[in-house]
């Protein structure tokens, strides 16, 4: 049995993953669960797991909890976030906190002796190597919990960086990838509906932006250069709107190993919380002959500067990814707010970029300082 703590239960990643533990009631159980502010979710899921610790970010929600959970604990804030990460009885803390708020709790879960299976992309690209270099010196795993980076994992199989030739990050491409249809002109009148249909997968509102911009990939791209150990000249991305392949893994031999299935988040979720093991499951069914092909593209640099941006900030690394991350976080919401085109969302994060005086190998103060500074330039 393994017993997990997860953060942000009430979220896309975090209901899925319930459904991942109801699944499979004899090899996982919950035992703590954090929540924004979403109270009358988060009871009724901590009801139906008997979990015995709670957290809500909102302060005014917590009387309404211990009304409703008379058994269990409840916290909030930074502090319950940190309580639930380093929780005696769990064995892993699945990460799906939106923003950075999950990085504090995953480098005190890290400490703890925890695995943790990361899904909130934040803590990997602010602070990927100081993360991963304290996983390493506390022996714990860090699990991926993204679809490509599930796949990377899966086709790595605990191979070297040095039998890698490329990783293939797949991208769906979004629902602007028809280059003839979505012009440079036209993507920069998109408006916010638009950008809010996803053509593969359902999720929460900023990663769908993200998605349409490629700022996700862009993202997806530093966290696999950290993940797996692999200089960004070797991470590659190939447009591949059926989201069947979710990446794949180029060998030094030539060979390519991929990991394929239909889109389902529950996959990815499961095998990073059952990992090594596979467990059985009938929730995914991939039909080849009626899916009937796979299309592959180059995605363009142009109509999607997040990629050039991405590359530059994984290259130059120190306090870069961090800028990048906070300033495109603080676009996407005045884009959501209408106050920025679509556009602009690029536009601004290059600018964030360009002035920004990168430190190198900077402390998690430095990196949390730099993330405050660029949202500040985002937002002038
Ligand atoms: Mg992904």
């Amino acid at each position: 049995m393994k017993r997990v703590v997860l953060l942000g239960s009430t979220g896309s990643i975090g209901t899925s993953t319930l459904k991942v533990v109801e699944d499979l009631p004899d090899q996982l159980q919950l035992v703590g669960l954090a929540a924004g502010g979403n109270a009358d979710l988060l009871a009724t899921q901590a009801m139906a797991h008997r979990v015995g610790v709670v957290s809500v970010n909102d302060p005014s929600k917590v009387d309404e909890l211990r009304n409703r959970l008379p058994q269990a604990r409840v916290r909030t804030g930074a502090a319950g976030l940190i309580e639930l990460a380093t929780l005696p009885e769990a064995d892993v803390v699945l990460i799906a906190i939106v923003g950075t708020a999950g990085l504090e709790p995953a480098l005190a879960a890290i400490r703890a002796g925890k695995d943790i299976a990361v899904a909130s992309k934040e803590i990997l690209v602010m602070a990927g190597e100081t993360v991963m270099s304290e996983a390493r010196r506390h022996g714990v795993r860090v699990l991926a919990v993204d679809s490509e980076h599930s796949a990377i994992f899966q086709c790595l199989d605990g191979k070297p960086p040095e039998s890698v030739r490329n990783l293939w990050l797949t991208a769906s491409g979004g629902p602007f990838r028809d280059r003839t249809r979505w012009t440079s002109e036209a993507l920069a009148a998109v408006t916010l509906e638009q950008a809010l249909k996803h053509p593969s997968w359902v999720m929460g509102r900023k990663i769908t932006i993200d998605s349409a911009t490629l700022f996700n990939k862009g993202l997806e791209m530093i966290e696999a250069r950290w993940l797996f150990d692999i200089g960004m000249d070797r991470v590659q991305v190939v447009v591949h709107p059926q989201s069947i392949v979710h990446s794949m893994v180029e060998y030094v031999d030539g060979s390519i190993i991929a990991q394929l299935s239909t889109p389902d988040m529950c996959l990815p979720i499961q095998y990073a919380l059952t990992y090594p093991a596979r467990a059985k499951s009938d929730r995914v069914q991939t039909n080849f002959a009626k899916l009937g092909r796979l299309d592959f593209e180059e995605p363009d640099p142009v109509r999607f500067p997040a990629l050039v941006l991405a590359r530059r900030a994984g290259e130059i690394g120190g306090t870069l990814p961090a800028v990048f991350n906070a300033a495109n976080e603080v676009a996407v919401e005045q884009f959501c707010q209408r106050r920025l085109g679509f556009t602009q969302i690029a536009e601004t994060v290059r600018r964030v970029m360009d002035t920004h005086q990168v430190i190198a190998q900077p402390t998690l103060a430095q990196i949390l300082e730099a993330d405050l500074w660029a949202r500040q330039t985002a937002g002038a």
